[in-house]
């Protein structure tokens, strides 16, 4: 099997495009707007490295060592303003404000001037807090792999953070460069549910726009206001915010997610990174003491490196050990299940109907769902008016 016929199992990580001596491969949108590395026989010389990189077709690698102990924590940033900008704990950010005080630089995900979910480089606070908070769509690596390995033959300290298949695709594209330039990597990834189709969300955020007749000023996927908790997310026009929970009831439907996640090979606590982080689902039932409803990270430290890192953040979060077999989440066992017949019939909505059919009958729900919504909303308005006066 080639780098062209991996489909189903494909990641869309890129690096096979980053690591193509000839540039004979370039990334296409397919019809569900996902990435897909398209080769050009007529450049390609049969080098064969986009194989040897592609872990699908060659293997997991990882960069740890037999000697690496896992340890795993619930974290909460102490300044509520770090918490609050982040979409758990702020893990990512104490981590990544470490890089940046010795001079390194922050690779993750931001959403560009158009709302595309992108992979970018940070070398101060205000870009690296542009990749705060969970975009829950799949991101575009553009050519960021080679820039991570410049930075590195530069002697910087990097940290990259992404989805596990993301990681691990920039290990593949790292693995010929020299020890001690891959020492001054830390790889971060995220407990991942999957990834959304980018197609779906442009459509979702243009029918929006649309509606409200001007371009959106800001959009946050989970908006704390309504609680860690809750899925609701914020489009900010100049006049008015747009609140719905349509595209997260779209996004567990799975109905859009990306094919390969269904198989993905990261869904486990066997990380391919030096820290993991995720939301520390479960810590509500056994430690409702620390549940403030503005967001627990749980962060999997997987190696020496992590742990070290790790370590020289502890004195700005409130940090608990716990034991990870008490927060298996779903997505630490097994990847997302494929209803075949319920994404075939997702996909045929959309191409028969378009964006809008597709949010009434995936983002609505059922009229039972609008009746405990609404009582939802009135039981929480009491709970916060009870708090507010006692
Ligand atoms: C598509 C997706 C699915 C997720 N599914 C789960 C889940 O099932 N269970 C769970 O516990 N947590 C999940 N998360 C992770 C969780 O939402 C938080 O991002 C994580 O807990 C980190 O929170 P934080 O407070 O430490 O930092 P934050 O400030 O929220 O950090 C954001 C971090 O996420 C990265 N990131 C944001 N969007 C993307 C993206 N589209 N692609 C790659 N990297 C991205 C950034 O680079 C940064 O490192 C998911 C995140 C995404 C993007």
């Amino acid at each position: 099997m080639d780098i062209a016929n991996v489909q189903e199992k494909c990641c869309g990580c890129s690096a096979c495009v980053s690591v193509c001596p000839s540039k004979a491969i370039s990334l296409e949108e397919d019809k569900e707007g996902f990435l897909y590395p398209k080769v050009d026989r007529d450049k390609c010389v049969k080098c064969h490295l986009c194989e040897k990189t592609c872990f699908y077709l060659s293997g997991i690698e990882s960069m740890k060592s037999d000697s690496d102990v896992q340890y795993t924590y619930a974290v909460k940033a102490k300044n509520d303003e770090v918490r609050m900008k982040s979409q758990s704990g702020g893990v990512f950010s104490l981590l990544s404000t470490q890089i940046i005080k010795k001079d390194g630089v922050v690779y993750g995900c931001i959403l560009d001037s158009d709302f595309r979910a992108v992979h970018s480089r940070a070398e101060t606070y205000i870009e690296r807090d542009l990749m705060c908070g969970s975009k829950y769509v799949q991101s575009h690596l553009l050519d960021v792999y080679k820039q991570v390995k410049d930075d590195l033959l530069k002697n910087r300290c990097v940290l990259f953070s992404g989805t596990p298949c993301q990681v691990e695709g920039l290990i593949k594209f790292v693995s010929k460069l020299k020890k001690v330039y891959r020492d001054n990597l830390v790889l971060v990834d995220i407990v991942c549910h999957g990834v959304p189709s980018p197609k779906i969300w442009r459509e979702y955020v243009r029918a929006i726009s649309n509606e409200y007749g001007s371009s959106p000023r800001r959009i946050v996927f989970r908006d704390k206001k309504y609680g860690w908790h809750s899925f609701v997310e914020k489009i900010e026009f100049d006049n008015k915010n747009y609140m719905s929970d349509k595209y997260g009831r779209i996004f567990f439907n799975h109905g859009a997610i990306r094919k390969s996640c269904f198989s993905c090979k990261f869904t486990n606590v066997n990380r391919v990174s030096d820290v993991t982080i995720g939301d520390c689902w479960g810590i509500e039932e056994k430690h409702p003491e620390l549940d403030d409803d503005k967001g627990i990270s749980i962060a999997i430290i997987n190696t020496r490196k992590g742990k070290m890192l790790f370590d020289e953040i502890r004195g700005e979060a409130d940090v608990v050990e716990i034991d990870i077999n008490h927060y298996l989440q779903p997505q630490l066992k097994e990847p997302i299940y494929l209803n075949k017949k319920n994404r075939e019939e997702f996909w045929n909505t959309y191409n028969r109907d378009g964006i809008m059919m597709i949010l009434k009958k995936y983002g609505e729900g059922t009229i039972r769902e609008k009746i405990e919504r609404k009582c939802g909303t009135i039981i929480s308005l009491k709970n916060k008016l009870i708090k507010k006066f006692l």
